[in-house]
C-alpha cells in the first residue's frame, strides 16, 4: 500500500490546529505536548494519536510521520480536531470500568466520527479509497 510522509511544515500546521481546537473546546486546563514521529510498536497506520493523564492534566499528541493518505491542511485540521476531541471525554472515559473500556472506546469513536461529519462534511475514516473501505486503515480503530 502506498504511504505518504508528513513534513515539518505539515507538523507546524497540525500544531497550530491543536492550539485552535484546545481553545475552542475549552481544554485550557490541559498541558498539551505535540510531537512528530512514527510509533514503531503500532502496526496500524494511524495519522495521529493521543495519550492523556487526567490526574495531571498532561496530554501528548503525536502526528505520525507516515500516513496512509496524502496529508492536506484540511486533513491535518480534522486530525487535530479528532485528537483534541478525545481529551474532551477523557475524564468521562476514566470512569468506565475496565471490562467496558473497549466498547466505550468504540462508542466514543462513533460520536467523534459523527462530529467530524458535522464539522468537516466528511469523517476522517471516509477519506482514502472509497471503493475499498474494508481495507482502509482509517476505518479500523484509531486512538
Ligand atoms: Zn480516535
Amino acid at each position: 500500500m502506498e504511504t505518504y510522509k508528513t513534513t515539518a511544515k505539515n507538523f507546524k500546521v497540525f500544531a497550530r490546529h491543536i492550539k485552535k481546537w484546545q481553545k475552542k473546546m475549552g481544554l485550557t486546563g490541559w498541558s498539551i505536548f505535540v510531537s512528530h514521529k512514527d510509533d514503531d510498536k503500532d502496526a496500524e497506520e494511524d495519522c495521529a494519536w493521543v495519550q492523556s493523564d487526567y490526574q495531571t492534566m498532561v496530554a501528548s499528541i503525536t502526528l505520525a510521520v507516515t500516513w496512509p493518505i496524502a496529508p492536506t491542511d484540511k486533513l491535518l485540521d480534522l486530525t487535530a480536531f479528532h485528537e483534541c476531541r478525545h481529551l474532551v471525554t477523557a475524564p468521562l472515559m476514566m470512569l468506565i470500568p475496565e471490562p467496558l473500556q473497549e466498547i466505550a472506546c468504540q462508542e466514543e469513536h462513533r460520536l467523534i466520527i459523527s462530529e467530524e461529519r458535522l464539522l468537516f462534511g466528511k469523517a476522517l475514516s471516509e477519506y482514502g479509497d472509497a471503493d475499498n473501505q474494508e481495507n482502509n486503515p482509517l476505518t479500523s480503530k484509531r486512538l
